[in-house]
This record gives structure tokens, sequence and C-alpha cells, in this order.
């Protein structure tokens, strides 16, 4: 047992390569990983995930069909805005497999908690439908890996990304066993996440935000609302969907949080997780696309999971 965080990635990661001046860029890990360098962390080299982890969320009919529109050269566009390059699909397994590494070392005790430098994210990915830069519901198959391979029965996700976490939220939906918090913009893309959304077993949580609602705004509604929902779920674990593209300089939303509302909402979910689970947080990347802002963000969400790990 290592009281590190551990630090999940691989140079996979870096080979999905969107079309230029797509948001979703190789730039953006390479400026988390150089934020996270001189960070104690335990690193680790995240491995594939296998086909029988993916299909955990989603059928073998969307995993043909992702290998079938995988390009040999160039790209490949699935929608308007999620594209495939020649290393999109290792780059998805490795996120993927990120996360079912970062759950196994949690919960078997050899890490405290852990961060998935990974790309593309995954929280738009829909049971059937890539979305939003997204391929695999990588939080959602942390949530059913942990429940479905090493028996538990209460974890939690709780999604900070600017954007509704409509993929984890259609992978969750009648899942009674998983509560999912997510906070979002609205109105935004995907244009779902309103309070009324709360699955099929009072197990989803959405919490809207107005735009220029600001970090304030942010705190008194999660400490009022999500936070004690998610201290009387008591889950056995606790995985984060870690977008930080609600930051004041993201140039895709308008929430204007800071660097340190990020640290703060990590160490409330920290605090929450020393309390009912022994502190096990799994958190893997989604958005952010101010490469500053992103990196400074990430290391101070990074930085207060160290804190907690000690
Ligand atoms: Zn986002």
């Amino acid at each position: 047992m290592t009281s590190k965080t551990a630090l999940l990635t691989h140079a996979d990661c870096l080979a999905h390569v969107t079309p230029d001046g797509h948001p979703e860029q190789v730039a953006r890990l390479e400026h988390v990983l150089y934020a996270l360098q001189p960070l104690e962390v335990a690193r680790i080299t995240a491995p594939l995930a296998a086909d029988d982890d993916i299909l955990r969320i989603h059928p073998a009919s969307y995993l043909a069909e992702l290998r079938r529109a995988s390009p040999s050269e160039g790209h490949r566009a699935l929608d308007a805005d999620t594209w495939m390059s020649p290393g999109s699909l290792d780059a998805a397994f490795r996120g993927a497999g990120a996360m079912v590494r970062a759950v196994d070392m949690v919960l078997g005790g050899e890490a405290p908690n852990a961060f998935a430098a990974v790309r593309p994210p995954g929280h738009h990915a829909e049971t059937d439908t890539p979305m939003g830069f997204c391929l695999f519901g990588n939080a959602a198959l942390g949530v059913k890996h942990a429940l479905d391979h090493h028996g538990l029965n209460r974890v939690a996700v709780v999604d900070f990304d600017v954007h509704h976490g409509n993929g984890t939220q259609d992978l969750l939906w009648d899942e009674p066993r998983a509560l999912l918090i997510s906070s979002q913009q609205i109105p935004l893309f995907p244009g779902t996440g309103r309070a009324s959304e709360t699955g099929a077993h009072d197990n989803i949580l959405n919490l809207p935000l107005p735009p220029e609602s600001g970090g304030a705004h942010m705190r008194r509604e999660y400490q009022h609302k999500a936070l004690p929902r998610l201290r009387d779920f008591a889950p056995q674990l606790i995985i984060i969907s870690a977008g930080f593209d609600a930051h004041a300089d993201d140039p895709l939303a308008q929430l204007n949080w800071s660097t340190e509302d990020f640290a703060w909402l990590t160490a409330e979910i920290c605090e929450i997780a020393a309390d009912v689970c022994q502190g096990r947080v799994v958190s893997t990347l989604e958005g952010g696309y101010d490469l500053n802002a992103l990196s400074a963000s990430v290391r101070a969400h990074v930085q207060e999971l160290m804190k907690a790990a000690t």
C-alpha cells in the first residue's frame, strides 16, 4: 500500500488527433502532463481496456461500428464534433483501461485515490452513440466495473464538467446501485441535464447552473443540494468526471469558476469520501479547453487528491 495518489496515463492518448482548430486537441493533455510533472504521485501506465470491459456499458454492435469507422489515415467525423484519427481507438481503450485499473487499485488498497489523465473524454458517449468528442463512457464503466466485478452495492459519480454528462446519465439511468450528481451550465450543449431528469430509481441529481453564475453560486448549490445527497447515499467509491471547462477562461462556456473553485469542490468530495468510504476516489479527465486554465485547474485538483491521500 502506498499513500500516494496514482496518476494513470499513456502516450497513446496523445495519438488521438483531431482536425486543426478543434478544441479537444493533443496539446490539452501535453499541458496537463507538464503541469503534473513536479507532483509526487505514483505514475502508472494505463493498460488497454479489454473488449469485455467496454461491453459492460456499450453493446458489441457499437464496438464493431467504431472499429469499422476507425480511419487508416486522416480523420473521420462521427458527428459534427466527434472525430477519429488512426490513433483514436487505442486512445479510447487506454482511457477506459485507466479507469478499470484505477478502480482496481483504489478498491484493492494499492492507492488511496487516483486521477486518469486521458483523452478522448467520456461523459457524452451514450449506450449506442459517440458524441461530444467522446467514444467510451469511462465514468459509467468505472461504476459498472466496481459494482459487477468488485461486488460493491453503491457507487457515486460527481460530474462537474460544464456540459451535462448525458452519456453517463444514459448509461446509469436504470442503475439503482449508482448515484449520478451532475452540475452543468444550462442552456448549453448537449441540452439535457435539467433538474426534472432524475433517473428510473431517483438515482440522478442534475444541478443546472445559469450562465455567468460564478463560483459562489456553485458552492451554495453543492453545499445545499449535491453534497448532502452524496453523503446520504454513503457510496463505497466516488468517481469524478473532472471537466475544467467551467473555468472563467474557458472558450466553450460561461460559468466563470476559478481554479480555487475546482480545488474547493475536490476537497469537499474528498472529505465526504474520507467519512464514508475510506477516501476512495477515482477521477477521470473530461473537458477543459483553455490550455492554461486547464493545466492549472487539473494541478489544483490533483493536489487536493494528494492532500486527502496523506
Ligand atoms: Zn465539457
